[in-house]
């Protein structure tokens, strides 16, 4: 765990500021949890917070407290700028370093002139002026509750802000089964649904919203499965084309990686994705004990993660991604081997 500059952060935060709060680009429920939380304790504190995320999120994410106050660097740039250019500090949530808000977004951080706080639990961060990292923690959501906590403020924590960072915890641990669930992660979840998370209809909310369109995507993405059973490895594919006909919206593919790790005796799994946009494979990879897919993703896919759930990227052709990942797996037999749970 580091923290860093907390008493002098406490300080700073001591008169009303103008704050800006950073997700990472396309934000996930806990990027998103994890800033409309933070912003809504700000406002509270007597500050002005304003939630600034690189680009779009899903649709499933859009009824969270707040929402419609955030701005998106790509879409209202003007807004976002203005919003950054008067900040007296930026808030990074969610994620470990600059480059994963995207190139654009990344410029205009790099040359802000005032400091930056990080909240994050993401391996290998960036030194920013003021830390709070701790990659044991499941969410940056559970980090958030222990910083308004550790500032003696859980008493400010209202439904809107109950909601936020139980949506965080919910998706990043998978519904709370990850190993990076704890009892304390638990307690906190109670005392969220204490202070007024409604619990049944934050699950219903962001897990039953699939459109018919959605479903059909995760069939072909189940028919395009493959299983290479000698390495406890299964892959997904997803092109271009099989998105463009099931009409894919941004967070349509989310979760469908862990059908492949859902299979027995599979413990490492992947999809990959065609972004015809970014013209790049987007990979997400997923893992069941000690392999670590962070590890993996940093030294063949220019991405990572954490040790169980990493993301990454490809420039070349999805064959030609394939192939690589395939040619990959013998040199891992032995820790693909040794990382089965039973
Ligand atoms: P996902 O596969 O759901 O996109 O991401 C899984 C985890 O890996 C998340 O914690 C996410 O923040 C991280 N991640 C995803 N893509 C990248 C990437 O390109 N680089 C790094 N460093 N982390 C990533
Ligand atoms: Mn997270």
């Amino acid at each position: 765990m580091i923290l860093k500059g907390f008493e002098a952060l406490k300080t700073f935060l001591a008169k009303p500021r103008n704050i800006v709060v950073v997700g990472h680009r396309n934000p996930d429920g806990d990027a998103m949890g994890s800033t409309l939380a933070l912003k809504h304790y700000f406002d509270k504190k007597g500050h002005k917070a304003t939630v600034v995320v690189p680009n779009e999120y899903p649709d499933f994410l859009h009824w969270l407290p707040g929402s419609n106050t955030t701005y998106r660097f790509d879409w209202q740039n003007n807004q976002s700028v203005k919003a950054i250019d008067n900040s007296d500090i930026i808030f990074l949530l969610d994620f470990n370093t600059l480059h994963r808000v995207g190139a654009d977004m990344q410029n205009t951080l790099e040359k802000y002139p005032n400091d930056f706080a990080m909240i994050d639990h993401h391996q290998q961060p960036d030194d920013v002026t003021y830390m709070y990292s701790d990659v044991s923690v499941c969410a940056t959501s559970q980090m958030v509750y222990q910083f308004i906590e550790m500032n003696n403020d859980l008493g400010l924590i209202d439904a809107a802000i109950a909601t936020c960072l139980y949506t965080g915890i919910m998706t990043d641990t998978g519904s709370f089964r990850y190993r990076s669930t704890t009892s304390k992660t638990h307690r906190i979840i109670a005392d969220l649904i204490d202070k007024g998370a409604k619990n049944d209809k934050i699950h219903s909310n962001v897990y039953d919203a699939n459109s018919y369109n959605r479903l059909l995507l995760l069939g072909q993405a189940l028919s395009n499965l493959q299983i290479l059973p000698s390495y406890n490895t299964a892959y997904i594919t997803l092109s271009s084309e099989e998105k463009k006909r099931f009409d894919f919206k941004k967070g349509d593919t989310e979760g469908v990686v862990n059908y492949a790790l859902s299979l027995k005796g599979i413990v490492f799994a992947a999809i990959f994705i065609e972004d015809a946009e970014q013209k790049i494979v987007k990979i997400s990879f997923r893992s069941k004990g000690s392999f670590s897919v962070n590890n993996f993703s940093r030294n063949h896919f220019s991405g990572g993660g954490h040790d169980n759930a990493a993301g990454g990227k490809s420039e070349i052709s999805m064959p030609e991604t394939v192939t690589k990942f395939v040619t990959l797996l013998p040199t891992y037999l032995t820790e693909l081997k040794s990382s089965y749970e039973k």
